[in-house]
């Protein structure tokens, strides 16, 4: 974790950033591998698949551990995700605005929410077009048992740095823009194992990484972990 650290710390300071959060992505790893990094101190994970976070969950009761859903969030799972996360970051349509705002408990504190946009307009990824953000996002803004933290991207793979950066530089200026009418969004995530310094470079306030911190994740079917 240490290097890891060290990396956003220098790519931050050589762009005059904040160094932004980490968030650690523990899809398909074990939560003995979770419970190794939270005793080196990190708090915040991130999680693809709703059910296999229950279950780490379960076995981690008692941590005192952050949960994000990075995965895309099918809208029968939305009252699990509700109950059992502190932030959806796959945010991408209204449907799923209203049902994360019914399930979040009273007895809870308000969901963390980002919307998820596809800024590459690639048809087969989720997210919403960025046009659609600002609707999204005042939806959001409008319930409250959710509470608006930013934007969320996880732009084409792209070999070509210059274009990759162009990306994170167009989701940096659609937050900027929506910040006008929500001043208290204080969240961009994008950038990961492979890319974190440029997102870095382009204004992210958190990056999400997984292969860089815990190696090689398992396959997804048959992980023994799930
Ligand atoms: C898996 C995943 C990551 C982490 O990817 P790495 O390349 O392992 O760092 C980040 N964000 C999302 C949405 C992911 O699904």
């Amino acid at each position: 974790m240490h290097d890891v650290l060290q990396r956003l710390d220098n790519a931050a300071r050589q762009a005059s950033r904040p160094t932004p959060d980490l968030l650690a992505v523990s899809k398909l790893q074990s939560a003995t591998a979770v419970s190794q990094l939270a005793q080196a101190g990190q708090r915040a994970f991130g999680e693809n698949y709703v059910q296999e976070a229950l279950a780490k969950q379960a076995e981690l009761v008692g941590l005192p551990l952050e949960w994000h859903l990075i995965g895309h969030l099918q809208s029968n799972k939305a009252r699990e995700a509700a109950e059992h996360f502190d932030w959806v970051q796959t945010v991408d349509r209204e449907k799923l605005v209203d049902a994360l705002a019914r399930y979040r408990r009273d007895d809870q504190p308000p969901l963390n929410v980002l919307v998820q946009v596809n800024i590459d307009d690639e048809a087969s990824k989720h997210g919403c077009r960025p046009e659609q953000a600002a609707g999204l996002a005042a939806a959001i803004a409008a319930q409250s048992r959710l509470r608006l933290r930013g934007l969320m991207a996880i732009p084409a793979p792209e070999p070509d740095d210059a274009r990759r950066r162009a990306a994170f530089a167009r989701m940096h200026q659609l937050f900027e823009s929506l910040r006008d009418a929500h001043p208290d969004m204080d969240t961009l995530s994008m950038g990961m194992s492979d890319d974190c310094e440029l997102a870095i470079a382009e204004g992210a306030t958190m990056v999400r990484v997984g292969t860089a911190l815990f190696g090689q994740r398992a396959a997804k079917a048959g992980a023994p972990d799930r």
